[in-house]
C-alpha cells in the first residue's frame, strides 16, 4: 500500500473546463470586450441561433440572466401566472419552483419515480384527469430532466394535450440528452436551460436559455426579457430585465461545439463506474431503453449514506448530494406548498439516500481510476 495521502478528487470542478479551454475563451472575451456592445448583441444574437439549430430543426431561442428566469419568462410569455397551477417535482433544485412562483402561478409537486428520480407518469395524469381540490386549475406541468435523463415523455405529452396543458421541460441538467435520437428541449412546447457554470454546458457567471417552436412565444418572451420593448424605450408588455451578457455568450460559442464531445467523456466516466460497481452492494443508475443520458451528476442510491460519504473521503474521493432536503420540506415551502395525491413519498426517500460521484468532462483517466478503485473496494 502507498502511504501517501491520496489526491482528492473533486466531485465537479468548473475552473477544470476553464483551463481546458484557456486560448479560445479568452480569446472570445478578448472579442466581446473589444466590440464596445456588452449586452444583447451579436455574441448574444449568434449563441441563440447556434443553440436553437443545435437542438433541431425549427426551434428558437432567448437568452436571459439565468434558468430560473427562462422558467419565468416561458409561464409569463404563455400568459400562466396568478390564478393557474403548474405542476412539477419536489425532487430538483429549488429553482424549478422558485421559478413558478415568481410568475405568480402556484406550485403543485408531483412524485417521483424511484429509479430514474424523474415526474411519476401516472401522478401527473392522475391529478390531470382529477385535479386537486382548492387549487386553480392546472395550466401547465414542468417536468425536470434531472442528473441528465429525460423524464418518461411520451405518456405526459399525451396527457397534457388531452388536458390542455403546456408541457415546459426543465433542461437545466441535460443539455444533449435524448429520446429516440430527438433532444431534450425539442418535445414539449417549451424548453428551459440553466447555463450555470457546473451546468453541463455552462458559462462562466451566469446565464439561460430558453427554446420553443413558436415564433410568437420566441418574439414575445425576447421582448419580455427587456422591459417589454418591441421598440427602444417604448414597453408594450409588462416586462422584467433578464438579458444575456455578450461575455457569457462568446464563452457558451467557445463551448456549444464542445458539448457533444464532453457528454461522451461524461457517458465514458460512467461505463467506468459502471464497471466498477459490478459484484458490489449498490446499483449503477437506471437507464430508460430509447434515451440518451448525458450524466449530469452520476448518483446511486446509499441507505447508509453518511457512513460511506465519509470513507470515500478519507480515500480522496469527494461526493455531493442532489438533493438532501425536498423543496416541500424546506422551509420556505414547508406547510405551504401543495403536493399530489402521492404525497412526495418517493421523493422524501430519495433525499435521504442520493449519493453523487464525482462527475465532470476534464477528469483525468487516473482520477477515474481512483474512483473505479474505492468503488471495487466496497465489494470486498
Ligand atoms: C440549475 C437548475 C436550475 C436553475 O438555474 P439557475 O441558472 O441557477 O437559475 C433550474 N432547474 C434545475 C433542474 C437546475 O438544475
Amino acid at each position: 500500500m502507498n502511504a501517501s495521502i491520496p489526491t482528492l478528487v473533486p466531485q465537479a470542478d468548473p475552473g477544470a473546463a476553464y483551463r481546458a479551454q484557456q486560448p479560445a475563451i479568452d480569446a472570445a472575451v478578448a472579442r466581446a470586450m473589444a466590440s464596445g456592445w456588452y449586452i444583447l448583441g451579436k455574441e448574444g444574437a449568434a449563441f441563440e441561433a447556434e443553440y436553437a439549430a443545435w437542438t433541431g430543426p425549427g426551434q428558437h431561442a432567448v437568452g436571459c440572466a439565468n434558468g430560473t428566469d427562462a422558467i419565468a419568462l416561458i409561464l409569463r410569455g404563455m400568459g400562466i401566472g396568478a390564478g393557474a397551477t403548474v405542476a412539477t417535482v419536489s425532487h430538483t433544485a429549488v429553482a424549478t419552483v422558485a421559478a413558478i412562483e415568481m410568475a405568480g402561478a402556484t406550485p403543485l409537486l408531483l412524485d417521483i419515480d424511484p429509479d430514474h428520480f424523474t415526474m411519476d407518469p401516472d401522478e401527473l395524469i392522475a391529478v390531470l384527469e382529477d385535479p386537486p381540490p382548492g387549487l386553480p386549475p392546472i395550466r401547465a406541468v414542468i417536468p425536470v430532466h434531472i442528473y441528465g435523463q429525460m423524464t418518461e415523455l411520451g405518456p405526459m405529452l399525451e396527457a397534457c394535450r388531452k388536458a390542455g396543458v403546456a408541457l415546459i421541460e426543465d433542461v437545466s441538467q441535460a443539455h444533449g440528452a435524448s429520446l429516440d435520437g430527438a433532444r431534450a428541449g425539442t418535445l414539449g412546447d417549451a424548453a428551459a436551460y440553466s447555463l450555470y457554470p457546473t451546468k453541463n454546458l455552462g458559462a462562466l457567471g451566469d446565464a439561460g436559455v430558453l427554446t420553443t417552436p413558436d415564433a410568437d412565444l420566441a418574439a414575445r418572451i425576447a421582448a419580455l426579457r427587456q422591459y417589454g420593448w418591441k421598440e427602444r424605450y417604448i414597453s408594450d408588455l409588462i416586462g422584467v430585465n433578464s438579458r444575456l451578457d455578450e461575455l457569457q455568450a462568446a464563452i457558451l460559442r467557445v463551448r456549444l461545439p464542445l458539448l457533444d464531445a464532453a457528454n461522451a467523456r461524461r457517458q465514458e466516466i460512467a461505463a467506468a463506474y459502471d464497471s466498477a460497481l459490478e459484484g458490489g452492494p449498490y446499483q449503477a443508475p437506471a437507464r430508460r431503453d430509447g434515451y440518451g443520458h448525458v450524466f449530469h451528476q452520476y448518483v446511486l442510491r446509499v441507505p447508509e449514506r453518511a457512513a460511506l460519504m465519509a470513507r470515500l473521503r478519507g480515500i480522496g474521493v469527494a461526493t455531493g448530494i442532489h438533493y438532501p432536503v425536498p423543496v416541500h420540506l424546506q422551509g420556505a415551502y414547508r406547510d405551504r406548498v401543495a403536493m399530489g395525491p402521492a404525497g412526495c413519498v418517493e421523493t422524501e426517500a430519495a433525499a435521504h439516500e442520493v449519493m453523487s460521484l464525482p462527475m465532470f468532462p476534464e477528469l483525468t483517466d487516473s482520477q477515474v481510476e481512483t474512483v473505479c478503485a474505492a468503488l471495487r473496494s466496497l465489494a470486498e
